[in-house]
């Protein structure tokens, strides 16, 4: 499935085994000699990742709207465009939208050994509401 976006982008829907709700991925570059990926990745209100860790960390800048994100064993904490959040390695975590707004990222992250992210499991209602 894939969403014309405008302009030059396409997006694919991100699959339910790994998220919560609407979700829209669009591959932006990526880099063969160090491994980086960049990728926007749309949110629809209510919409998150499951549980997960990438393995060398990642990088997101909020692009757009308010959300949330949460690092296990911290608070969870809202999100807003030109927020900036920091995933060390290993270190799990989700991110999403805000109930009542959408919420667009750029994330940045490395693909180690082919895999750029664990999955665990989805952030229960409770987790998301905080
Ligand atoms: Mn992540």
């Amino acid at each position: 499935m894939e969403l014309n976006l405008g302009a030059h982008l396409t997006g694919k829907r991100g699959t339910p085994d790994y998220f919560t709700g609407e979700v829209w991925v669009e591959a932006l570059a990526q880099s063969p000699s160090s491994n980086v990926q960049m990728a926007r990745v749309s949110f629809a209100p209510g919409a998150r990742t499951a549980w997960h860790t990438h393995p060398a960390g990642q990088i997101l800048y909020i692009s757009s709207g308010r959300g949330r994100v949460q690092k296990q064993g911290e608070p969870l904490r809202e999100i807003h465009a030109g927020d900036t959040v920091i995933i060390a390695a290993g270190e799990k975590h989700w991110h999403g939208a805000a109930p009542d707004c959408p919420m667009q990222h750029i994330a940045v992250h490395t693909v180690v050994g082919g895999n750029s992210a664990d999955w665990m499991e989805q952030v229960s209602d409770a987790d998301y509401g905080g």
